[in-house]
């Protein structure tokens, strides 16, 4: 399982309730210039290009803190500055008891689609 969500060809992170980030893989770096030591720790708002209205975050909140997937499409920055398109999507991750322990995301770049 690791080795597969560590070559899957798509950027995924496993974050904490407050969307710190915990795990990144190798895709993750590809698609956004950070290196696992560079992100690990810091919050995904990182990726943020502070251009996405912020009903979008807030529509992401809602669906992922009622346990909800969300699916959508907003602007990133890469470490080189460079903006990007990304379609992620992002769950909850549940234990045992049903509730929810980490948030896991997962991206494209997609610009070129555009
Ligand atoms: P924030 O301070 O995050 O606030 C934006 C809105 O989100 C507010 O309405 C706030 O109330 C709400 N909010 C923030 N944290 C919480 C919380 N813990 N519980 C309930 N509501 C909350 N953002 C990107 O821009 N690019 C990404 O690729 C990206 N990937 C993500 C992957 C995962 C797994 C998760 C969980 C989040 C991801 N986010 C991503 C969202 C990111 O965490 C930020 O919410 C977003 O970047 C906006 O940051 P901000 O500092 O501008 O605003």
């Amino acid at each position: 399982m690791r080795a597969t969500v560590d070559q899957a060809p798509v950027a995924i992170s496993i974050t904490d309730l407050k969307a710190n980030i915990l795990y990144v893989n190798a895709a993750f770096s590809e698609i956004t210039g950070y290196a696992p030591q560079e992100c690990i720790g810091r919050n995904e708002s990182m990726l943020s290009d502070r251009r996405t209205p912020p009903e979008v975050y807030q529509e992401l909140w809602g669906c992922i803190t009622r346990q909800q997937p969300w699916r959508g499409r907003l602007l990133n920055r890469h470490r080189d500055g460079r903006r990007y398109l990304a379609d992620l999507t992002v769950a909850p991750m549940l234990n045992d008891a049903g509730e929810t322990t980490h948030f896991i995301g997962m991206h494209r770049d997609v610009t070129e689609e555009y």
